[in-house]
């Protein structure tokens, strides 16, 4: 288990460490090097210094190199999960889910590092305009706890492929995932320097840096909205291009000509992935009056089969939450839909697993949500479903996008041109049409509003780490 700093091809550690423990237990897990700002330095000069080279090198010999970081993490896959679930605790089942999700960007930027095209436009007489894409320098990547493996691949994957070199910065609750995609970067030979990652528990030391060197020309960032809001801010000093995927608050509606039972396992394996802990989880159910009665009946059947207990438990579905704070707000918001008059159908406690911290929330199901309550305004990141109604196309429509969120969204229906007219009517990025788990390699997935800037995935996601430049040549 790697658990220093690659910078520039080297394994550096420093004085400080960060401690990395097991969030079901609060174990040991590894002691990781703490990057100050000296390293984060060091790890920019590396990036900058191995620029001309990767930049240099052939479409073909770039893709040739994800290639191999794909296969490496493919032939590895277990091994990851399992370190996965350690430092992050979802269950194993999940994390190899993870682990083919992260690699499957890899493969997918592997092939698109040679459809990177130009091309020539008409012009004036006597003249010919070039359009050139070329890749936008040195990068940087800030990343959450949430997926610690596909966060990263989604942006070292088309960064790589697009010539950019790229310092990771890895959420310190799960760094242990981040330095095994370094090891692996080694392997597969990408040049020293190419890839650069840094572990700090001072995450604004590191912003201090990177946007303060106008080297870095790009910074990738995944997490919360509040942090996403302050990088904007930072980014005006040198200009520096951002892509941002934030927050979510996906609204999830279940019309009456749904097929039902569909949607009822739709909303289950929707939730409960990562026990709530995913930006495009569905936080607010709003159910058709006339069958809303049948929806939360055929959920809270469903919920009596989701086991809670450790990540390694092979039959386990839901895994501890991340830590106290994360346990805290769940619990207040389930409290806070309580007092405000809603039922607690299923769960609403917590679940007492044998040599664990108090940090698995029973799988919930709360009836009765009101626009008034936590659930409806801010993200739950926990394994609770909370039901809500409508009457007609038109309220559904307002409630969805009573919002400022803009991420995920999911609705039932067998009608054609529904499916069609509430699709074009959600102000998200992604829309699932019954399908609760829009997200794949080749789809361009981010949000709109409060939910960020920018695309990953497929070819869309390369124009974020390219710069469009013409030449207009006199003939
Ligand atoms: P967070 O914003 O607290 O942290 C994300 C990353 O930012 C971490 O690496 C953290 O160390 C770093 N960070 C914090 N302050 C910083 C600063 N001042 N400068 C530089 N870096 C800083 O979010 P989190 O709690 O780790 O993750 C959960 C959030 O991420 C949720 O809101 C979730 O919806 C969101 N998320 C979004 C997506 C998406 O694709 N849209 C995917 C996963 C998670």
């Amino acid at each position: 288990m790697k658990t220093q700093h690659l910078i520039g091809g080297k394994w550096v550690g420093g004085e400080r460490t960060l401690e990395v423990v097991d969030p079901a237990t609060d174990e040991h897990v590894a002691d990781v090097a703490d990057a100050g700002e000296g390293e984060v330095r060091a790890a920019v000069d590396a990036a900058a210094g191995a620029l001309e080279g990767w930049r240099g090198a052939t479409a073909a010999e770039r893709g040739r190199a994800i290639r191999r970081l794909y296969d490496l993490m493919v032939r590895d896959r277990e091994r990851l999960a399992a370190l996965m679930t350690r430092e992050q605790g979802k269950p194993i089942g999940e994390a190899r889910g993870e682990i083919d999700y992260a690699a499957s960007f890899l493969e997918w930027a592997s092939e698109e590092a040679r459809r990177i095209e130009g091309e020539i436009l008409p012009a004036g007489k006597g003249k010919r305009i070039f359009v050139l894409r070329q890749g936008v320098g040195v990068c940087a990547a800030i990343t959450p706890w949430n997926f610690p493996s596909a966060m990263i691949t989604r942006k070292l994957g088309p960064a790589l492929a697009a010539g950019c070199t790229m310092v990771v910065k890895p959420a310190e609750l799960t760094p242990l995932s981040a330095l095994a995609i370094g090891e692996l970067c080694q392997e597969a030979e990408i040049p020293a320097g190419v890839v650069n990652i840094v572990s700090t528990s001072t995450a604004q030391g590191f912003s201090d840096v990177v946007f303060g060197d106008p080297r870095v020309r790009k910074v990738s960032f995944t997490g919360s909205t509040e942090v996403g809001r302050k990088l904007i801010g930072m980014s005006a000093g040198n200009i520096v291009r951002l892509s941002l995927e934030l927050g979510g608050q996906a609204p999830f509606l279940v019309f009456e000509d749904a097929d039902l039972d569909a949607a009822v396992r739709g909303a289950v394996t929707g939730k409960f992935r990562n026990s709530g802990q995913s930006c495009i989880s569905p936080n607010r159910f709003y159910v058709q009056r006339s069958v809303r009665e049948r929806f939360v009946e055929g959920v809270a059947e469903e919920l009596g089969r989701l086991r809670v207990g450790r990540g390694d438990g092979e039959d386990v579905q839901i895994g501890p939450l991340i830590n106290d704070a994360a346990v805290e707000k769940v619990m207040g918001h389930i409290e806070d839909a309580r007092e405000r008059g809603a039922r607690v159908v299923v769960g609403g406690a917590l679940e007492k697993v044998e040599g664990c911290k108090d940090r698995f929330v029973q799988a919930t199901l709360i009836d009765g949500l009101e626009g008034a309550m936590r659930i409806s305004c801010e993200e739950t990141f926990g394994p609770v479903i909370a039901v809500g109604s409508f009457s007609d196309e038109a309220e559904a429509i307002e409630l969805a996008n009573g919002t400022p969120y803009g991420l995920a969204s999911y609705f039932y229906t067998r009608d054609a041109g529904r499916a069609v007219r509430v699709s074009e009517a959600l102000e998200f990025g992604i829309v699932g049409v019954n399908d609760p788990v829009p997200s794949t390699a080749q789809a361009p997935f981010g949000g709109v509003k409060h939910s960020g800037i920018g695309r990953e995935g497929g070819r869309y996601v390369m124009d974020e780490y390219l710069e469009v430049k013409y030449v207009s040549l006199g003939v």
